[in-house]
């Protein structure tokens, strides 16, 4: 007998009050990543509140966990929470909306675990905002045997399918010679030139690039003393691109930029790259399934909107593994706050953003179960995964 989707929205009702509190409490207690240690005890101690027991540690990660309901047999779906925060601003990323809203749909499904025609799996992964928490759970193999992934984002708008791009950091080093910077400037070499003509040289190169790649740097170490001609300089680039192709492409163009600067201003350049993340790519059909399911919750989702720019998520790796969906869901009106602003931190602990976590719980709830029920939904989710892989 197929799962009753109206009890699945009743049992996130249900626990309603408490997502909320656990929603204020991440928001009210922000942790970095990878020391997430009291949000991940507030999930847990939720899920054994419920019966059910956790993982804790998830791929040697101290603060990854996992949950599982259901068969133990195929299908197996996972529902991703996030809840790590940034530095100064907090949970201006919402997070604990994340957290509070995949509990809600796993919390819901559990009532029902008996019932499961497969598996479910709740995955706790830690430090999304520039730590990889996901990719270290993919190569610890935490996703082996995960036939669909999914998880929502807040935002200020509801969109089913959003790019998000593919990123690598680079770490650009000059040394040069010092010099008195006024006795003897002639017999320096500034490493500060070719930091900064670096960046001019990357800007002389936009116009190359293709639709959606950013480039974006910061000068870590311009020099110590101003009377001394700088005999070390340092900047961190990001360079994102919509595709990994394009990305090895803009990343060869900013090095060669590094290295002419470096050139002209006589001194030596290390670089270094640092694995970022991949793209995301989209699972359409499973966006479109979940799309409907918010639908009938009574939101009016975009399938996208190229009006709107995109960031980075390690979901995007975990994209590239199985089948996946990262929807975003607005907690605020469009254009009035955006992901690292101030005000959207302010949205992440609104009633407002409450129910759209409990609106994200029912449409991961219904989503999930029509995987496990629905034979032919999978078989297209995946022939589609199929089909992107080839392309
Ligand atoms: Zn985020």
């Amino acid at each position: 007998m197929a799962i009753d989707r109206s009890s699945l929205d009743r049992a996130v009702d249900d626990a309603g009050p408490d997502l909320s509190a656990l929603a204020a409490d991440l928001h009210a207690h922000p942790e970095l990543a990878y020391e997430e240690h009291r949000a991940c005890g507030s999930i847990a101690q939720a899920l054994e509140r419920a019966g059910l027991s956790v993982e804790r540690e998830l791929g040697g990660i101290a603060t990854a966990f996992r949950a599982r309901i259901g068969s133990g047999a195929a299908p197996r779906i996972a529902i991703l929470a996030e809840y790590d925060a940034l530095p100064e601003i907090g949970h201006a990323c919402g997070h604990n909306l994340i957290a509070a809203g995949a509990l809600g749909a796993f919390l819901a499904l559990a009532r029902h675990a008996s019932e499961l025609p497969g598996t479910v799996d709740l995955v706790g992964t830690p430090a999304e905002e520039g730590g990889g928490g996901k990719i270290r759970l993919l190569d610890a193999g935490a996703f082996r045997g995960v036939d669909a992934a999914m998880m929502y984002h807040p935002y200020d708008r509801d969109i089913l399918s959003h790019p998000a791009l593919a990123t690598v950091r680079l770490v650009l080093t000059y040394r040069g010679a010092p010099a008195h910077a006024a006795i003897a400037p002639w017999d320096g070499f500034s490493a500060l030139t070719a930091c900064m003509e670096t960046f001019r040289l990357i800007d002389s190169q936009r116009v190359h690039f293709r639709d959606g790649v950013r480039v974006h740097g910061i000068v870590t170490d311009g020099g110590q003393a101003v009377n001394v001609i700088p005999e070390r300089a340092a900047s961190v680039f990001l360079v994102r691109a919509p595709t990994l192709g394009e990305l090895e492409r803009i990343h060869a163009i900013v090095e060669r930029c590094a290295r002419g600067a470096a050139l002209a201003a006589g001194v030596e350049v290390e670089i270094e790259a640092r694995q970022g993340y991949k793209n995301m790519v989209n699972n359409v059909t499973l966006a479109r399934r979940f799309g409907a399911a918010l639908e009938s919750l009574g939101r009016s989702p975009r399938e996208t909107d190229p009006s709107v720019g995109s960031g980075s998520t390690d979901m995007g790796d975990v994209s590239h593994a199985v089948p996946s969906i990262h929807p975003y869901l607005a907690i605020c009106d469009e254009g009035e706050a955006l992901c690292h602003q101030r005000a959207f931190a302010d949205c992440a602990v609104s009633e407002r953003g409450f129910e759209t976590a409990r609106v994200a719980a029912k449409a991961m709830a219904r989503t999930t179960a029509d995987l496990l029920e629905d034979a032919a939904l999978l078989g297209a989710v995946r022939e589609e995964f199929t089909r992107q892989r080839r392309s």
